[in-house]
């Protein structure tokens, strides 16, 4: 079997499941993206660069899932959080086992983890 193309979308969902790490496209003029694909909203540049990311950020926005698809029937009720990385960009993502009250707050500092199911998985960093 061929290993996928990093430079294309499945070969970055495949090395996100290998535990990888996150990685993010930077732009000549400095804006960094953590999602494939994407042409610079500040430039119009379509040649973004490949640029690795520590997946270390705050939470932005989020908001507790009580009631799951039955993808995360064993992760509920889990958080779909918004992140601010630490490089730049923002990523979607989602936190397992998140109680609805008082477990998260806007600006807690996360870090991506390495996780077999869809999407980008984070955890709270634990504090210092
Ligand atoms: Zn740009």
């Amino acid at each position: 079997m061929v290993a996928p193309d990093p430079g294309t979308i499945e070969g970055l969902r495949a090395s996100y499941e290998r535990g990888e790490g996150l990685v993010g496209f930077r732009s000549a003029c400095g804006f960094v993206t953590a999602t494939w694909g994407l042409v610079c909203p500040a430039c119009g540049a379509r040649d973004l660069e490949r640029t690795p990311l520590s997946g270390r950020g705050r939470l932005v926005a989020f908001t507790v899932q009580t009631v799951p698809a039955d993808e995360f029937l064993n992760e509920a009720p889990y958080a779909y959080v918004l992140v601010a990385l630490d490089e730049g960009g923002r990523i979607s993502g989602w936190i397992a086992g998140t109680p609805p009250e008082g477990a998260l707050a806007l600006g807690d500092r996360v870090r991506w983890v390495p996780g077999y199911k869809t999407g980008v998985q984070f955890e709270r960093e634990p504090a210092p």
